[in-house]
């Protein structure tokens, strides 16, 4: 006899020639997760099993973290010529269930000697039996104890729900701005579920920001890391840049500016990352640069998609978000972002782009970005 995790993944994968690619993603991803747990991952009958785990809750901790499991069951697998020790498994794993259950047995070996219904009827009459505080309900249980009998008999009753999504790599590369705040690790998040590959860039002011506050930046990327199976964070010195906007641009519009050259050399990493978009964790009308005129500015210079999946959050829904993935309390940390180092005190809510050129026009962009890609540092979490 032993444990297992059965593992299950979303119903629309199952379909088309791309499952057994789906497959073979979903379990080079669910191994990353289990490393170092001495835990084996298999496919057999085109479900996937863990095995081996020195500690269940860890696993089932792990497994259901993983983009594309969609749900697990704790499940045991024993010899099935042992109907008395199936049955004995079947009354420990529904102690302390309240409400109803329903025996779901099936039979995948034809020669074995009870049929499903028979298997239905016997097990059920001994949970009865042994917990009479449970009741039969064979429309709508509310726990199914479900017992197969395949090669070996396989008997599972929890289901535990997993985050969901899509095997992080099926879905391509896109590059993510992270600040040290709440929202871009919440947008990164969001965007790895739907199976992409994120790297990230992260745009620093030193000494106007500290090496903590770049620390702080990497911490998030460390937190992100295990569901993004890896992050490589390219850190930008954007100290040069951000001076000269503040010593040369129109005061109301030097955010906006700035916001620009974010995306300028965050689309050039890119294209080396070879992503095919952007990822900011922008929401209309949050601050003055995300008003949809100034989102209309920043989106201009660049010539990939921008990904902005918190659009339509309020703020309190992006820190839900964050508290459930973990990254809540580092971003809650007090350093200050490149962002807030030179507000300011009217920005531009309705900017006019010939303004915008018109300050760009005093900067030598090219060299700028050019100094910014070369001071650039590649760290990998
Ligand atoms: P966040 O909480 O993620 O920082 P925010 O509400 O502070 O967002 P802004 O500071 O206006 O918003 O930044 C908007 C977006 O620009 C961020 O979500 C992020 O994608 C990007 N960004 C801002 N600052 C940086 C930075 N220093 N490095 C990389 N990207 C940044
Ligand atoms: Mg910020």
């Amino acid at each position: 006899m032993q444990d297992l995790l059965l593992v299950r993944y979303g119903e629309i994968f199952l379909k088309g020639l791309n499952r057994p690619y789906f497959i073979r993603a979903l379990v080079r991803k669910i191994r990353y997760a289990v490393r170092g747990m001495g835990a084996e991952v298999w496919v057999h009958d085109g479900r996937i099993f863990v095995r081996g785990f020195s500690d269940l809750d860890e696993c089932i901790d792990r497994v259901t973290r993983v983009f594309g499991v969609h749900s697990v069951s704790p499940a045991l697998e024993m010899e099935k010529d042992d109907f008395d020790s199936i049955c004995c498994q079947a009354i420990r794993m529904t102690e302390g269930l309240k409400g109803t259950f329903k025996v779901n047995a099936r039979r995948s070996d034809k020669r074995y000697p009870m049929n499903s219904p028979a298997i239905n009827e016997e097990v059920g009459y001994r949970i009865l039996t042994a917990h009479p505080e449970l009741k039969v309900d064979v429309h709508h249980p509310e726990h199914l104890v479900n017992i197969e009998i395949r090669d070996k008999a396989y008997l599972y009753v929890k289901v535990i729900p997993a985050v969901g999504g899509m095997p992080v790599g099926t879905n391509g590369n896109a590059t993510l701005l992270l600040s040290g705040g709440i929202d871009s690790p919440v947008a990164g998040w969001m965007i790895a579920k739907r199976g992409v590959q994120i790297s990230a860039v992260h745009f620093h002011s030193y000494p106007y920001t500290s090496d903590r506050a770049r620390e702080k930046v990497l911490d998030l990327a460390r937190k992100l890391s295990f569901s993004c199976c890896g992050i490589k964070v390219h850190v930008v010195p954007f100290t040069e840049i951000q001076t000269q906007i503040h010593e040369k641009c129109a005061d109301e519009y030097t955010t906006l500016i700035m916001r620009r050259y974010m995306m300028r050399i965050a689309e050039r990493i890119a294209r080396q990352e070879e992503s095919e978009a952007l990822i900011t964790g922008e929401s209309i009308g949050q601050v003055a640069s995300q008003t949809m005129t100034a989102l209309g500015t920043t989106d201009a210079v660049v010539g990939m998609p921008v990904f902005r999946p918190l659009i339509g959050f309020d703020k309190s829904e992006i820190i839900d978000v964050a508290r459930k993935i973990g990254t809540l309390e580092i971003s809650e940390l007090p350093y200050e972002d490149c962002c807030t180092v030179f507000t300011p005190r009217h920005p531009a809510t309705h900017p006019k782009l010939e303004k915008i050129l018109e300050g760009e026009a005093k900067l030598d962009t090219e060299a700028l970005i050019a100094r910014a890609l070369e001071g650039t540092e590649v760290v990998r979490v």
